[in-house]
């Protein structure tokens, strides 16, 4: 099979154009195509007069190495990839069982990785089974009620699952474990389009069940999740981990542990530091979120195609390096989504955003975050990120009234240095609601400054993405994790054997896949320790 990529086609093109236009590019007889299929999809919308659907697809031909060869050198005709998956172990009889503290999209597929290798994992959740936490993460929303326990970032199904289940990430993947994951997911109940589309997404609700399908497939296995329970201290002894403590005093023996808590996990992170387990700061970002109609986002990227089934509603990618030496960036971009309160901890507001498969609600939403380094801005221990975060979060929980309504601004106070005492014609989607106020409040001074140089940039870039009466809401400060579980080749911990730091907690992943990938790469890891 021979993959052909960067076939391009006229937005509205009819089925059989697609066919015809592999024929004419590969100059073969039509009866010499004897099969293909799409293997990705993308869209090219830099010319909104002349949007193009662009096709990757796997060909069986009649004489594929003659056209191999006539195309030798060109990279867009090469022999299809191997993208099927193979395990590196199977467990001995007898095996230890791994423990995998945490149930989000890391600790899950090491979890289901290991369980498909026959090595019976023990997932601990400090959270609950999904549907439950599904309910608590409402009372937030609704009532304005957090359970730290059981929330946006805490449950099983970890931080990704109240999302906009984007299923893309930067990573390089020469094993092509992406294609691995999108495959569980599809087992799982995904759409199967998130096997080609070029930016798959999957929504809130389907991610739900998608989690419970996989938990079932982990339990077949002979794997076993325990739930509410969660791990307050590590037992480490001449540099190996020998076991866990649990919240209820309970004691776990072990010596192959998956760390896949997230990056919400501050508890977690200090237990760790004080046994003395390696933990380095690391660079993030904080900011706000902002929200315009989808309707003016979906006519700046789509012109007069807006509303095209094939297009969806439109994303963005926005970037500008600023005159103070920081960098604004769009981040986790929800289109037809809503804003969401995602705080685990108490007197603490949080923003983050989320969406349905369909992706039809009202607004845009996206993290307008500036990047941050220890260096410079949370100098001298290892844990001081969090000390950061947290600091400004408070200050957005009071700036919005202490209810955990979230501090809001329009943009034209916001560049005009004035508070909002009202709000304006954007409606926003944050609940349990939004106080207007002036964001300048719960943001240091350099990240407001470049803000306020950023926005008209990305107004110039996107029609009214500056429009006075798009509001901003506050704080986006959990983007990635604050600190690196530094770990070694073997993907252990770099001084405690038996800690396998793993996923977006330990500072490896930076959003599901990434972290799902991370996961399966880490259990083999286990595996191949625990296999000899
Ligand atoms: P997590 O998903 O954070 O999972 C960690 C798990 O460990 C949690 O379930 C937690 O309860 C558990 N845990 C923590 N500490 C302990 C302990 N001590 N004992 C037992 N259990 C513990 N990414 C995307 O790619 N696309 C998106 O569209 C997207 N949207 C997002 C929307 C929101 C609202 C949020 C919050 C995040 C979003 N992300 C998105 C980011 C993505 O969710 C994370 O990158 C990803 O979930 C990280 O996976 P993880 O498994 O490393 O950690």
């Amino acid at each position: 099979m021979l993959r052909i990529s960067e076939i391009k086609l006229p937005l509205d093109h009819p089925a059989e154009a697609l066919p015809a236009a592999i024929v004419a590019r590969l100059g073969i007889a039509p009866a010499d195509l004897l099969s293909w299929e799409v293997a990705r999809r993308a869209n090219d919308a830099r010319r909104k007069s002349a949007i193009l659907m662009v096709y990757s697809v796997d060909v069986t031909l009649a004489d594929e190495a003659a056209v191999l060869a006539r195309f030798a050198g060109d990279n867009h005709v090469r022999p299809t990839p191997d993208t099927g998956y193979r395990f590196v172990a199977t467990a001995p009889a007898g095996a230890p069982r791994p423990v995998v503290i945490g149930a989000g999209p890391c600790g899950l597929f090491a979890g289901l990785i290991l369980a498909q290798m026959g090595f019976r994992p023990i997932i601990l959740e400090r959270g609950k089974v999904v549907r439950e936490r599904t309910k608590d993460t409402w009372g937030l929303w609704r009532r304005g009620v957090l359970d730290p326990e059981s929330n946006v970032q805490f449950g099983e199904g970890g931080a990704g699952t109240f999302s906009d289940g984007k299923l893309y990430s930067q990573i390089k993947d020469p094993r092509f474990l992406g294609r691995k994951v999108l495959t569980e997911f599809v087992k799982a109940g995904a759409p199967e389009e998130i096997l080609t589309e070029a930016h798959p997404h999957i929504g809130t609700f389907r991610l739900v069940s998608m989690v419970e399908a996989m938990r079932a497939t982990i339990e077949e296995l002979g794997g076993e999740y325990r739930f509410g329970q969660r791990v307050v201290d590590f037992d480490i002894r001449d540099g190996r981990l020998r076991g866990l403590h649990l919240h209820n005093g309970d004691y776990l023996e072990t010596d192959h542990v998956v760390l896949a808590v997230g990056h919400s996990s501050r508890d977690t992170f200090h237990a760790l530091h004080d046994r003395g387990v390696h933990i380095e700061a690391k660079p993030f970002s904080i900011g706000v979120r902002i929200e315009h109609p989808q309707s003016w986002i979906d006519r700046a990227r789509f012109g007069q195609c807006a509303g095209h089934p094939d297009l969806g509603a439109a994303a963005y990618a926005l970037s500008h390096h600023c005159a103070n030496g920081r960098s604004v960036y769009s981040f986790c971009m929800c289109p037809g989504g809503r804003v969401v309160a995602a705080t685990s901890e108490e007197g603490r507001v949080v923003t983050n955003g989320m969406s349905q498969y369909s992706r039809k609600e009202f607004n845009a939403n996206s993290g307008l975050v500036v990047g941050i380094d220890p260096e410079r801005d949370y100098p001298g221990h290892p844990l001081a990120g969090i000390a950061l975060q947290r600091h400004w979060e408070e200050r957005a929980f009071v700036a919005g009234g202490s209810s955990y309504a979230a501090p809001g601004q329009l943009v034209g106070d916001f560049l005009a240095r004035r508070p909002s005492t009202a709000l304006g014609a954007v409606t926003p989607s944050y609940k349990p609601g939004v106080h207007p106020t002036d964001l300048s409040l719960c943001l240091p001074d350099f990240a407001i400054d470049a803000l306020r140089e950023a926005l008209p940039v990305f107004g110039r870039q996107i029609a009214r993405y500056d429009d006075p009466d798009a509001i901003m809401t506050g704080v986006e400060t959990r983007t990635s994790s604050p600190i690196r579980i530094t770990r070694g080749k073997d993907f252990q911990s770099l001084n405690v054997a038996g800690l396998f730091p793993a996923g977006e907690g330990a500072g490896y992943a930076g959003g599901i896949l990434s972290a799902a990938v991370d996961g399966i790469r880490v259990a083999e890891a286990v595996a191949l320790s625990l296999a000899g």
